[in-house]
C-alpha cells in the first residue's frame, strides 16, 4: 500500500477536520484514535465509514500500523488535550519511532511544556515542533491560521502540507509561516487566546452599553455591529455578534436573552496574563477580560449582591446618532490597546527567551483562518514592516493618529457609562492604560517615597541621573 505523508492522531472536532483538509489538499493522510474500553462507539471505523469515505484516508486501530503506515521521515500531528494526554502519547510513540521523524503537536499546549519537548525529542534524534492552530472546526476543515515553531530542522519537510491548509490572506498568501524556536509557536497562540479574551470583552461591553444607553432592540443592535463590521472594525468577531444577534430559536425568541451570563474559559488567557505578570508587561485588557469571566461566573453572589445594591435600571436615552459614533471610537480605540498589549508582550517575551519573534509576520498569519482576524491587522503588519523595532504600536504614524482622534469619544462615554452604572471593566481599562502610557507625570513617586519610609528601599531623584538610589531618614524633618 501507498505509504502515508502525514499521520493524525485524535480525532475530535479538530483532528477529524484537519485529516479530511490534508486529504482534499492531495496528502495520503493515516489516522489514529485510542480506543477507550467499554465504548461502544469505534471512532477510527465511524471516521472512515462515515466522513473520510471516499478520500482515501488510511485508518488504524494500532499504534504500531500507524507508525508502519508512514513515509521517512515520519510525519505526526496530534491533536489531542493539551498536557498529560500530549506526554502519555509521545510516551507510547517514540520507542516505535525513528530519528529524523517529526511530531507536531497542534493542540493548545502550554508553551513551556513545549519548550521541554523540543528538548527531549532533540535528546533522541527527533523533531518536535509546537504549533498553534486557530480557527475552530470550520478553520481546520476550510483554512487554519497555523503557527508553527520548535525544531526548524521540521520546517522543510512539513512546510507544503501545512501551508497547503492554511486559511489564504486576501492576497493569497497562506496563513502560516515559522514562528521560531522552542515554545515559540504556542506562545504565540497563547497571545493570540488572549486578545480573543480581550476582543470578545470589549464587544460585550459595547453591546450592554448600546443595549442600556439607547434602549435598542436586538434586530437594531445587528443592524449597527453589521454597519460596523463595513468600517475600521471589520472583523470575524463584530461578523458573528451581529448574526448573533439577529439568531431566533425555534418557537421564537432571541437565543441571545435566553443564554446565562456566565462565562466559562479553558486557560489560554489566564496562561497570558500569568506570563504577563512573569515579564512585568502591562496586559491590562486581557486580565480585565479573564476577571470579567470570573466575576460573570459567580452569578449566584452576583444575584445576592444585585438585591443588596440595587441599581437603577431605567437608564435615559442618549442621542442615537452621537452615542453610535462615540460606542464605534470607544470600541475601536479599546481593541487597538488590546493588541498593542498582545503586541508589545510578544516583543517583550522574544526579547527575553531569545525567539527573535518577527512581529509583522505574525500579524499578517492572523489576517484570515483565525478567530481574531480583523481589518486592522494588515495595519499592525505594516507598522511592524516599517519599523521592525517599534518599541510600542502606538509610536506608529498611523496608529497614533487613530488614537488620538478617538480619544474625546473614548474618554467621553467611558464617562457615560460608568455614570449610567454600567460595568465597562475592559474598555474603562484600556482607557487607563492609555493615558497611564501617555503621562510623563504618574504618582509612582509617592509609591517609591513609601517604599522608602517603610522599608528603605530607596528611590531614585528627578534631579539626578537614573541609576543613582537614594534614602531618606524620614523622621528628620527639616
Ligand atoms: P476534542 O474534540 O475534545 O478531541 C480531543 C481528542 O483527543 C479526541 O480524539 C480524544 O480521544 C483525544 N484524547 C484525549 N485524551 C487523550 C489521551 N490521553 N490519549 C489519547 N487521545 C486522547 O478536542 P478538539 O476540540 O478537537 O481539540 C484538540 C486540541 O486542539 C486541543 O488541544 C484544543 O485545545 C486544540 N484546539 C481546539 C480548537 C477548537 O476550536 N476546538 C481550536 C484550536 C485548537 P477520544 O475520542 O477517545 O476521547
Amino acid at each position: 500500500m501507498e505509504k502515508a505523508d502525514i499521520g493524525l492522531i485524535g480525532l475530535g472536532v479538530m483532528g477529524q477536520n484537519l485529516a479530511l483538509n490534508l486529504a482534499d489538499k492531495g496528502w495520503k493522510v493515516v489516522v489514529w484514535n485510542r480506543t477507550v474500553p467499554g465504548k461502544e462507539e469505534n471512532v477510527v471505523d465511524n471516521f472512515i465509514a462515515n466522513r473520510a469515505k471516499g478520500k482515501g484516508i488510511i485508518g488504524s486501530n494500532e499504534l504500531t500500523d500507524f507508525v508502519e503506515a508512514l513515509k521517512a521521515p515520519r510525519v505526526i500531528l496530534l491533536m489531542v488535550q493539551a498536557g498529560p494526554a500530549v506526554d502519555e502519547l509521545m510516551d507510547k510513540l517514540l520507542p516505535l519511532l525513528d530519528k529524523g521523524d517529526i511530531l507536531i503537536d497542534g493542540g493548545n499546549s502550554y508553551y513551556e511544556d513545549t519548550e521541554r519537548r523540543v528538548k527531549e525529542l532533540y535528546d533522541k534524534g527527533m523533531y518536535f515542533v509546537g504549533c498553534g492552530i486557530s480557527g475552530g472546526e470550520e478553520g481546520a476543515l476550510h483554512g487554519a491560521s497555523i503557527m508553527p515553531g520548535g525544531a526548524q530542522e521540521a520546517w522543510p519537510v512539513i512546510q507544503p502540507m501545512l501551508k497547503s491548509i492554511a486559511a489564504k490572506a486576501e492576497d493569497g498568501t497562506p496563513c502560516c509561516e515559522w514562528v521560531g524556536p522552542g515554545g515559540a509557536g504556542h506562545y504565540v497562540k497563547m497571545v493570540h487566546n488572549g486578545i480573543e479574551y480581550g476582543d470578545m470583552q470589549l464587544i460585550a461591553e459595547s453591546y450592554f452599553a448600546m443595549k442600556h444607553l439607547l434602549a435598542l432592540k436586538n434586530e437594531q443592535m445587528a443592524d449597527i455591529f453589521e454597519q460596523w463590521d463595513k468600517g475600521r472594525l471589520h472583523s470575524y468577531l463584530i461578523e458573528i455578534t451581529s448574526a448573533i444577534l439577529r439568531h431566533k430559536e425555534q418557537g421564537g425568541g432571541y437565543l441571545l436573552d435566553n443564554i446565562l451570563d456566565a462565562a466559562g474559559q479553558k486557560g489560554t488567557g489566564r496562561w497570558s496574563v500569568i506570563n504577563s505578570l512573569q515579564l512585568n508587561t502591562p496586559l491590562d485588557v486581557i486580565a480585565e477580560a479573564v476577571f470579567a469571566r470570573n466575576l460573570s461566573a459567580e452569578k449566584n453572589l452576583r444575584v445576592l449582591m444585585s438585591q443588596h445594591y440595587m441599581h437603577v435600571e431605567n437608564h435615559p436615552v442618549y442621542n442615537y446618532q452621537d452615542t453610535v459614533a462615540g460606542l464605534e471610537s470607544t470600541l475601536y480605540a479599546a481593541r487597538l490597546i488590546g493588541y498593542a498589549q498582545g503586541f508589545a508582550l510578544m516583543r517583550t517575551a522574544s526579547e527575553q527567551y531569545g525567539w527573535k519573534l518577527n512581529l509583522s509576520t505574525i500579524a499578517l498569519l492572523w489576517r484570515a483562518g483565525c478567530i481574531i482576524r480583523s481589518a486592522f491587522l494588515n495595519d499592525i503588519a505594516e507598522a511592524y514592516r516599517r519599523a521592525p523595532g517599534l518599541s510600542h504600536l502606538l509610536l506608529d504614524e498611523h496608529f497614533g493618529r487613530e488614537v488620538t482622534e478617538a480619544l474625546p469619544a473614548w474618554k467621553k462615554y467611558i464617562g457615560v457609562m460608568l455614570k449610567e452604572g454600567l460595568p465597562v471593566p475592559v474598555l474603562s481599562a484600556a482607557l487607563n492604560y492609555f493615558l497611564g502610557l501617555t503621562t510623563n507625570h504618574s504618582p509612582a513617586n509617592m509609591i517609591q517615597a513609601m517604599r522608602d519610609y517603610f522599608g528603605a528601599h530607596t528611590f531614585e531623584r528627578v534631579d539626578s541621573p537614573r541609576g543613582e538610589f537614594f534614602h531618606e531618614h524620614w523622621e528628620d524633618n527639616y
